[in-house]
């Protein structure tokens, strides 16, 4: 059986190979138990993570053992959802590009819906980032949804289990690319609201 920081690894190795994030860009963390928090280290690269780019914290986002690394600056997003969500054990965020392009565009992300697996996604306020800011901008989605795209900035989902959160990230990707792709070629109607109240029905999203 595969250890968590084996995972985290893996997962961010997928997240580099699929485009979905960048260099230093982006962080994963695993809820370890009720008190302990595994995450990636500031400056660490998702494609390329060693156990040493790996750090437990508390619930405050405080290293547990010595370490010269610090967790990674987004520390408070983290520590943030899982304490707004129980049921909640591991959150990922990477600036995947065409999650990104979407929050620039404008577009009504909400009335676009294609699949139970895309929709419906959030997109926050413009935050300033590696502060309580990214905090304070996603928290009014984090009870009800289990992914939202930070403006100008990236995506965050979080859920179960690591697997769980990474096709979450990669559904939202998928997305936003077919969006984005459709919106260069024309404008796209919204969904009617009479239709999307039905399908929030089937899907059971309030
Ligand atoms: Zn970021």
């Amino acid at each position: 059986m595969k250890s968590v920081a084996q995972e985290i690894i893996q997962i961010g190795k997928l997240i580099y190979d699929k485009g979905y994030n960048a260099g230093k860009d982006g962080n994963i963390s695993v809820r370890l138990d009720n008190d302990h928090i595994m995450i990636t280290a500031s400056g660490a690269l998702l494609g390329f993570l060693t156990i040493d780019d790996l750090i437990i914290v508390n619930n405050n986002g405080d290293p547990v053992d010595e370490t010269t690394k610090k967790p990674s600056s987004e520390i408070i997003l983290h520590t943030e959802i899982y304490k707004e969500r129980p049921d909640i054990n591991a959150v990922i965020h990477a600036h995947a590009p065409y999650s990104i392009t979407l929050s620039m565009l404008d577009i009504d992300t909400e009335h676009h819906l294609y699949s139970t697996a895309a929709g419906p996604i959030p997109i926050t306020e413009t935050a300033l980032p590696s502060c309580s800011d990214s905090w304070e901008k996603i928290q009014p989605f984090v009870k009800k949804r289990s992914k939202a795209i930070l403006k100008r900035h990236g995506l965050v989902a979080w859920g179960k289990d690591l697997m769980t959160t990474f096709v979450k990230l990669e559904e939202t990707e998928h997305f936003a690319k077919s969006l984005v792709h459709a919106f260069a070629v024309k404008k796209i109607e919204p969904i009617s609201q009479e239709i999307q109240d039905k399908l929030f029905i089937i899907w059971g999203i309030k």
